[in-house]
């Protein structure tokens, strides 16, 4: 029953299932923290060749987790740990790319769970690098344990804590020698959502990448989207998150959960020869568009009292 339960919350911590299915599905009951996860972990930790996206922007793992690492020659970003087990992958694919984990200057993250959080305490420790958050992803990840106003806390699985160096602030460009990223906070998801852009170049090109958080309305069983006391400005920090989307220069998406974004399958595309695979102009206004039509189908779902 227990397994049952943390594989369904497993499940819904990642986001790559498609919409209807998401957003249709019942609602799990609270999961039993006191049971180590996980389930689905060892699928999601598979093993990826890490790669260079365009740039000085490289995808350094995992098959089902993304983890971006932007370089310079006076230090490196490096956004999202994925799970705690990750780490070690991770440090290895930098290393890999012939890049020294230690240069890492800053960690950065998407949002607060178990999936992209898990590894940041380990890799912070092995890199002495600062790790920057959105103030409420601060609050979870300074102490480990969900907070109430998180749409998942019912199913939240605990993650090891870190040292938060800076509290960012929205808009903020985090700078490591010449890098420039700029912090995006894009709630909904969970109120500390975050997401990153930044200028690439390459020969004779450069393009503006964006790192997009997750935006599935996903929830436990008392949350509500609509009207709910829990997190009530969640439909504003919605269409804040869209409108940025909207609106930020984007020729390429890259998203947490890489099937968001169609990593892979650009990637081949990319290894057949079409050197423009990962150009996408129309890719982030239609991650809105998508985050738009699941969240409507959630609110029709709670408005019919479907659980
Ligand atoms: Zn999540």
């Amino acid at each position: 029953m227990i397994v049952g339960a943390r594989r369904l919350a497993l499940v819904l911590l990642c986001s790559t299932v498609p919409t209807t299915t998401h957003a249709q599905r019942p609602a799990p009951a609270p999961v039993n923290l006191s049971v180590t996860p996980c389930e689905y972990c060892a699928e999601w930790n598979e093993p990826q060749r890490p790669f260079r996206v365009f740039g000085n922007t490289y995808y350094v793992r995992t098959r089902g987790l993304a983890a971006i690492h932007i370089t310079s020659p006076e230090g490196h970003i490096l956004i999202d740990g994925a799970l705690p087990e990750s780490a070690p992958l991770i440090a290895a694919g930098v290393r890999a790319l012939g890049f020294r984990l230690e240069d890492v200057k800053v960690l950065l993250n998407s949002h607060a769970h178990y999936d992209h959080a898990g590894g940041l305490a380990a890799l912070e420790r092995a890199s002495g690098a600062q790790v920057l958050l959105h103030p409420w992803s601060a609050r979870v990840m300074r102490r480990g344990s969900g907070l109430i106003d998180d749409p998942q806390f019912g199913f939240f699985l605990p993650l090891p804590a870190v040292t938060v160096a800076r509290e960012l602030v929205d808009a903020e460009v985090v700078r490591v020698g010449p890098l420039a990223v700029t912090a995006h906070f894009t709630g909904g998801h969970t109120p500390g959502g975050t997401s990153f852009s930044w200028r690439a170049c390459e020969e004779d090109r450069c393009w503006d990448i964006v790192y997009a958080d997750s935006q599935s309305p996903i929830a436990d069983t008392t949350f509500r989207f609509s009207g709910g006391t829990r997190y009530p400005t969640v439909l504003q920090d919605y269409a804040n998150a869209w409108r940025r989307f909207e609106t930020v220069p984007c020729d390429v998406l890259l998203t947490p959960h890489p099937g968001l974004a169609s990593t892979f399958e650009r990637l081949a595309q990319r290894d057949a020869g079409d050197r423009a695979a990962f150009r996408d102009p129309t890719a982030c206004r239609a991650y809105a568009e998508t985050s738009r039509q699941r969240l409507d189908a959630r609110l029709q779902q709670e408005r019919s009292g479907r659980p």
